[in-house]
């Protein structure tokens, strides 16, 4: 079996004996006498880093066995240097540890237990069996932090069966024998696996991200230490991009977006007000005359207001009520009858004045590049 020494979180290179190395489809399986790689569990992923200059690209654990997944072949009986990627390793222990830390506080003012852990690269995800108030995150996140603040120790025991009986501890699962039991001085006694860090201190900083309704209780979206400070670098960059281009303090962004958005309203509010008293104003210049029909021209109105002016034209004519709207390479059209097969026209359209559209007898709508006279050509010719 091996020797496990991740008890001792910071120790990241050991030397060890390799005691077994067996070719699988996804790499070597190496075993060592004694291994400070931590097999994945407790909601923490498995190390990666080197044996002996190999690559292992992953850690699990196999009848007790430690495994270490290996790039090429180690051979039996030779010493190697074990080196785990410290980066990565103190990372998933910062946040683990801010986990514990956390919820720590959150047990003891509302009795809530961890009922759900994930810790992926980028997010960590702590599911609770209750409903907690922003209040109270923002409460316990305090004291979490206060608490790396003081750099609390965190301690790693074997407590014996007599003793662990009268202990009181978070755990996720009944266990009697051999626990490991990771206790943060005067804050939180919680059974688990994984290496942590040493005390509060390495923690950093515990922040919560977001929080959400799940299942009757309530997900939190956490990060702790170096991912936290990327987090924040992140969100901060993209704050100051915001400052920039709204010429905004970092600190009044909302209030600039807000305005900015107040405005956006506005305009749209000006902008449909402008195009009915233009629709208004093309429609009490149409004339009355039922043989002929209407080819409005028009720049810059929206469709609705287009359509509202094909629909308001067409009660004066048997004919066609077509309005154009000059685009960039032609115009888009909306044409309304009551009288004309206006899908057979539509083809007819398409082909002469080079458009595309469609639509039914009663309005089609599309786009055409044909000059302007050609257009009032076809329309002046259409049989009624
Ligand atoms: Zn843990």
């Amino acid at each position: 079996m091996t020797k496990k020494l991740f008890d001792d979180g910071m120790l990241f290179s050991f030397s060890a004996v390799v005691t077994d190395c067996k070719e699988t489809k996804n790499g070597f399986e190496v075993t060592l006498d004694r291994s400070a790689f931590f097999p994945e569990g407790g909601g923490q992923a498995g190390d990666v880093g080197t044996l002996g200059g190999v690559k292992v690209i992953d850690t699990y654990e196999k009848n007790g066995e430690v495994i270490h997944l290996c790039k090429s072949a180690l051979e039996v009986g030779t010493e190697v240097r074990g080196e785990i990627n410290e980066n990565i390793r103190i990372r998933r222990m910062q946040n683990h540890s801010g986990e514990h830390l956390l919820m720590g506080f959150i047990h003891q003012k509302l009795g809530y237990e961890n009922v759900g852990f994930h810790m992926g690269s980028d997010e960590v995800l702590l599911d609770l069996n209750g409903v907690i108030s922003p209040e109270d995150i923002r409460e316990c996140e305090q004291k979490a932090n206060e608490a790396i603040a003081r750099n609390v120790s965190i301690n790693i025991s074997y407590p014996a069966s007599e003793e662990l009986a009268s202990l009181s501890y978070r755990s996720k699962l009944e266990m009697t024998e051999n626990v490991r039991i990771v206790t943060i001085e005067g804050i939180d006694n919680c059974a688990c696996c994984a290496p942590h860090m040493p005390s509060t201190g390495g923690i950093g900083i515990v922040k919560v991200i977001s929080s959400e309704s799940n299942r009757g209780g309530t997900r939190l979206h956490i990060l702790c230490g170096l991912d936290a400070l990327d987090l924040i670098r992140q969100r901060m960059e993209s704050n100051a991009a915001i400052s920039h281009l709204l010429s905004a303090k970092p600190e009044k962004t909302a209030d600039a977006v807000e305005k900015l958005l107040n405005e956006n309203i506005s305009l749209k509010r000006q902008i449909t007000e402008n195009e009915r008293r233009a629709a208004e104003e093309i429609i009490s210049g149409l004339k009355n005359d039922s043989r002929k029909s209407f080819c409005i021209f028009t720049k810059g109105l929206g469709r609705n207001t287009m359509r509202e002016i094909a629909n308001r034209a067409v009660k004066l004519t048997d004919g066609a009520a077509a309005v154009f709207s000059e685009e960039q390479d032609g115009f888009g059209y909306i044409i309304a009858s009551e009288k004309l097969p206006l899908r057979t026209i539509a083809k007819d359209i398409n082909s002469v004045l080079h458009g595309k559209g469609g639509g039914s007898d009663l309005m089609i709508q599309g786009s055409l590049t044909a000059e302007r006279g050609a257009i009032e050509k076809y329309f002046s010719e259409l049989d009624l």
